[in-house]
């Protein structure tokens, strides 16, 4: 059973060489006896920001724990059920959840398996769209910002797994949306294949504030916040009366020692605006009524999904530590097997 290892714990930007391929010395691949769990063999694993949170050391009860250096690193992926102990699953299902970097899971804590009903659309969409980034992009928009028809909407990261999904949710829903994406191909997608009706590389702004009164004359009435820093600075002096801001992420800060600080606050009381954070497994009650939304639309075409698929376990540290140097063109998944 290959599988990829945490080397140690990390600080600063992660690297490849943090994380290390090894084979186990695990002989028997079997569910153990009376065991009420599931033996997977994994397709598609996911690699997320939130990782990198989970690379430090952290004092217990902070809202995800951390990896064990030495043992594989968990994360979301897609997988098929070999063997399961849980009624509620099959030999032959296919899951979404939490996994292992490895070929070969066994999964004890089943409830936070997904099966995975429609497999008209490709396996690889339950890392992503159909999954965890999925569920975070439409309950962070239609839950946590409230949004309106003919509202202006400004999204960071937004050719991510998450803010390409929040881009065009709002665009469905008849929003004028500008997106900020680090790279040239990365703005062409938004605006060219995305269907955002503004984009731009905050790499080639010198003056943030600048380029959003630029795009938003009138000012923005949402921000869907996934990087902080200076642009979050730069949103608050733009904001409109009575606007929300969610705050579904961070990445600029995720690798500093200590975050920066964020100076124009007090814009939030005159404008009187509302700004939230949220995490995704919060609104996995949501996830049926999601799939019923999201499944047609992508069918239909309604919705345009981008990934960025690297092949084979090995490929898997260069992938996550990528994330953090803009490296993924879309939602960064890893190919693990495709049966
Ligand atoms: P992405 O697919 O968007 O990948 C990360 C992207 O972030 C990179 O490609 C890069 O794009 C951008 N980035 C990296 N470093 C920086 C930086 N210093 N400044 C600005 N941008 C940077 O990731 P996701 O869509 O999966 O996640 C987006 C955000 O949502 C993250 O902050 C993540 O933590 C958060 N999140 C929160 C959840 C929740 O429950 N609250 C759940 C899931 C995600 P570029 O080239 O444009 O710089």
């Amino acid at each position: 059973n290959k599988q990829v290892i945490l080397r140690d714990y990390v600080t600063g930007f992660p690297k490849e060489s943090d994380m290390q391929l090894v084979t186990a010395a695990t002989t028997e691949l079997k569910l153990p006896e009376g065991s009420n769990g599931v033996l997977v063999k994994n397709l598609y694993l996911s690699c997320d920001p939130y990782m990198r949170g989970r690379m430090t050391k952290r004092e217990p009860g902070s809202y995800v724990g951390c990896f064990v250096p030495g043992s594989p690193i968990t994360g979301y992926g897609v997988a098929k059920v070999l063997e399961s102990g849980d009624p509620k699953f099959k030999e032959g299902d296919f899951v979404w959840g939490m996994t292992g970097w490895e070929e070969y899971s066994l999964i004890t804590a089943t409830q936070a398996l997904f099966k995975i009903h429609d497999i008209d659309v490709p396996l690889s969409y339950y890392t992503g769209i159909l999954g965890m980034p999925g569920i975070t992009a439409y309950a962070g928009f239609h839950e946590v910002c409230s949004p309106k028809k003919g509202e202006t909407v400004f999204v960071s990261a937004a050719s991510g797994a998450v803010g390409q999904l929040v881009g065009q949710f709002a665009k469905l829903l008849g929003c004028c949306v500008v997106g900020s994406a680090g790279s040239k191909e990365k703005v062409d997608l938004l605006r060219n294949k995305f269907g955002f009706d503004e984009a731009f590389n905050y790499k080639e702004e010198p003056n943030l504030d600048a380029a959003l009164k630029r795009y938003f004359p009138e000012g923005i009435d949402i921000y869907f916040e996934n990087v902080g820093g200076k642009m979050l600075d730069a949103v608050l002096l733009n904001m409109r009366m009575n606007g929300r801001i969610a705050i579904c992420g961070m990445i600029s800060q995720y690798n500093l020692e200590q975050t920066e600080g964020v100076h124009n606050l007090m814009s939030l009381i005159s404008k009187q605006v509302r700004m939230q954070g949220f995490v995704a497994f919060s609104y996995y009650h949501l996830y049926g009524k999601f799939l019923e939304t999201v499944l047609p639309a992508i069918k239909e075409g309604k919705i345009i999904y981008v990934e960025d698929v690297v092949e084979g376990l090995e490929s898997a540290p260069g992938a996550l530590a990528g994330l953090f140097a803009g490296r993924n063109v879309g939602k960064q998944v890893v190919l693990v097997s495709r049966d």
